[in-house]
């Protein structure tokens, strides 16, 4: 590829793809009523799909991820309660402090483990006793994927056990939870695992699960939040209440159910290119660069070519590549990305550093 042809390479994120258009066709098809009066077939069938996947009783589908984590949060927390989250944690880092302004729920972080887990003794030890001093302890909130690393199952089973005897609740950010189920089916066994299967063994360990379908998955808008029908019936007023009530939302809940149709196995593909990449990058000088366990390739640069950081986005951008990060580079492959832009990015990458 030369400079001249006009190539976009993508790796900010994986909430930039469009919607391809078979799930453009099924948007436009969708059969549409009024969600607030909950009459909207296209909301519920999405709905109903999501939770017989991960086992709930109910789901509810929210415009965006912030949302669902706050609903979540709230229809867990009352004023005064606290989540133990991570400090990287999205519901606690980026999402505008939403649980504090809006809920008076107060969070209290605790640092995370290089593997993207929070020590068990960290959460113990974070757990309050009953006493006036202190908030009180309500909930604990994990991410898998936690930026792109998949939580070890085993952990997970501990961390929410710990918290279940503690007689905390327990929520996921699983906004990437499909990256982490297809990366965890295929650890296990030659064949790999269901990812369905596993995708439901990581969910049937919290009371509520918040799922992306704008990510990875591909559609434009939109996230699922499941768990009990008591929790979902506070979370819904919630939603109400944050504005997020929408009328003909079927038409974005069907990109939704397309997605979790046509678009979850092909997670493996985005895993795949974000190898490539790593190995590509792998071999140039002053690059720290972290395996890749699902669609995230972070990149550290080390020595000399720090010094060289600020000009390479830039320099990428203008040939095409888009990326974000200064010291620590990321790139995300998705749905819109292929092999040639992930050749064509490592080129980029070669005749920066090397040239
Ligand atoms: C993107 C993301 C969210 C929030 O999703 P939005 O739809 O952008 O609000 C929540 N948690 C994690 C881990 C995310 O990556």
């Amino acid at each position: 590829m030369h400079k001249s042809t006009a190539i976009t390479v993508d790796l900010r994120s994986d909430t930039v793809t469009q919607p391809t258009p078979a799930m453009r066709d099924a948007m436009l098809a969708a059969p549409l009523g009024d969600d607030v009066f909950g009459d909207d077939p296209s909301v519920n069938a999405l709905q109903d799909k999501m939770a017989a996947l991960l086992g709930f009783e109910a789901a509810l589908f929210v415009p965006t991820g912030t949302q669902s984590n706050l609903c979540a949060i709230l229809a867990h927390c009352q004023r005064g309660d606290e989540y133990i989250v991570g400090q990287l944690a999205h519901c606690y880092r980026w999402e505008g402090g939403g649980a504090a302004v809006l809920g008076s729920v107060q969070p209290q972080p605790l640092n995370h483990q290089p593997d993207g887990t929070l020590l068990l003794a960290d959460i113990e030890a974070a757990i309050k006793p009953d006493d006036a001093h202190f908030a009180r302890s309500r909930l604990l909130a994990l991410e898998n994927t936690q930026g792109g690393q998949v939580l070890p199952f085993d952990y997970i089973e501990q961390a929410t056990g710990l918290a279940r005897d503690k007689g905390l609740a327990r929520h996921l950010d699983g906004a990437r939870l499909f990256n982490a189920a297809v990366a965890q089916a295929s650890k296990l066994g030659r064949d790999g695992g269901d990812i369905f299967t596993e995708a439901r063994r990581i969910a049937q360990c919290f009371d509520s699960v918040s799922v992306c379908l704008s990510k990875g998955l591909g559609a434009p808008v939109g996230s699922v939040l499941c768990g009990s029908r008591e929790l979902l019936t506070r979370a819904h007023r919630i939603r109400k209440m944050a504005g997020g009530g929408m009328r003909q939302a079927g038409m974005l809940a069907a990109a939704g159910s397309y997605a979790l149709d046509h678009h979850v196995a092909r997670l493996a593909d985005d895993h795949a290119l974000a190898l490539r990449l790593a190995q590509g990058l792998t071999g140039i000088r002053g690059l720290r660069v972290e395996p890749p366990q699902t669609n995230m390739v972070f990149v550290e640069l080390e020595g000399t070519v720090q010094a060289r950081a600020a000009g390479l986005l830039p320099y990428l951008a203008a040939r095409g590549v888009q990326a974000t990060g200064l010291y620590r580079l990321r790139f995300v492959t998705h749905l819109d990305i292929d092999a040639a832009g992930i050749d064509h990015t490592l080129a980029l990458m070669r005749d920066f550093f090397t040239g």
